[in-house]
């Protein structure tokens, strides 16, 4: 099995192994001991409406905390999963595991209220992925529309069959799907005419100097404008300070998710977080 694969791997420690890769492969081994021992876990964050200051949905981001390497952020294994094809079970966990959740707070959230998940790259060539989302709202009794997969513009950009296919699959289902990191990708906009795609998500590193930077704030004012042209839903990412909301107020964006309203929190601690909140003057 996984495990004792990975157990293994301690064979082939090379006294030459420089120290990058010695820790490179024992966290690669921490890994698929962690996926096979249910070694992860998964926070949540609001996405607060700046409209009418209401929680519209969260979003679901995997979490692994290692005994005794500590955390590890998802931008060190989300990579190793993907390159170790990982990604596929964990993935298939994620899905289950949030979906599962948000059928348990059926009576604390709105019913509009959405979960959104991350798609990789290797998930999105997956052939089963679409039965097996289909598999899981049944099992958890979740309206599609209460689920958002969030994709990258990468996987949109390969105009093939393939993507043509899934995402009308994903859009029959009823799913919402939005673009992450939106802006940081490729620049052809070729796949926006293409697909019914619901939502841009700005990317934090044009929100950052929002408010002293007159560049990043044309770009994110387009991305707005591009958006509703489009007719879709725009959201802010890592949204952090007053200033930001304001500005993005002013600038007509619908959505932001960030430590200003809310850092991700464990599934426990959803219920604490205030389902509305204070938004000021537009
Ligand atoms: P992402 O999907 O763009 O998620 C947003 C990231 O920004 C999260 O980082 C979140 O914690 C962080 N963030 C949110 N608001 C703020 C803020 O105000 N300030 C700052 N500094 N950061 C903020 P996280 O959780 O470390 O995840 C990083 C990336 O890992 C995610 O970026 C996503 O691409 C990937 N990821 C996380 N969970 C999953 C998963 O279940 N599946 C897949 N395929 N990828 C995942
Ligand atoms: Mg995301
Ligand atoms: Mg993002
Ligand atoms: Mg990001």
């Amino acid at each position: 099995q996984a495990k004792s694969d990975g157990r293994n791997l301690y064979h082939f420690y090379m006294p030459e192994m420089n120290a990058k890769a010695r820790h490179r492969l024992m966290l690669e081994q921490a890994l698929r001991v962690a996926v096979e021992d249910d070694g992860f876990f998964l926070h949540y964050q609001p996405q607060v409406d700046i409209g009418t200051g209401r929680v519209v949905g969260y979003e679901a981001l995997l979490r692994w905390d290692h005994d005794r390497i500590g955390s590890i952020a998802p931008s060190t294994f989300v990579p190793m999963l993907e390159e170790t094809g990982l990604i596929i079970p964990m993935g298939q966990w994620v899905f289950s595991t949030g979906c599962r959740q948000r059928h348990a707070w059926n009576s604390m959230l709105p019913e509009q209220c959405s979960l959104s998940v991350n798609l990789s790259p290797r998930q999105f060539a997956d052939k089963n992925l679409v039965p097996q989302i289909q598999r899981v709202l049944e099992a958890n009794q979740l309206p599609p529309y209460q689920l958002e997969i969030e994709l990258t513009e990468s996987m949109l950009m390969s105009n093939t069959e393939h993507t043509r296919n899934l995402l009308r699959s994903l859009k029959d289902l009823g799913l919402k799907l939005s673009v992450d990191d939106f802006g940081t990708g490729y620049s052809s906009l070729a796949y926006l005419k293409q697909f019914a795609l619901d939502a841009l998500k700005i990317d934090k590193q044009f929100i950052d100097h929002l408010t002293t930077s007159s560049k990043d704030k044309a770009i994110a004012r387009s991305i707005i404008q591009l958006g509703h042209n489009l007719g879709m839903q725009v959201i802010a990412e890592g949204v952090e300070t007053a200033d930001q909301v304001e500005t993005l107020q002013q600038l007509g964006c619908d959505v932001v998710q960030g430590f200003y309203f809310g850092r991700p929190v464990p599934a426990g601690e959803v219920g604490r977080i205030p389902q509305a909140v204070a938004v000021g003057a537009q």
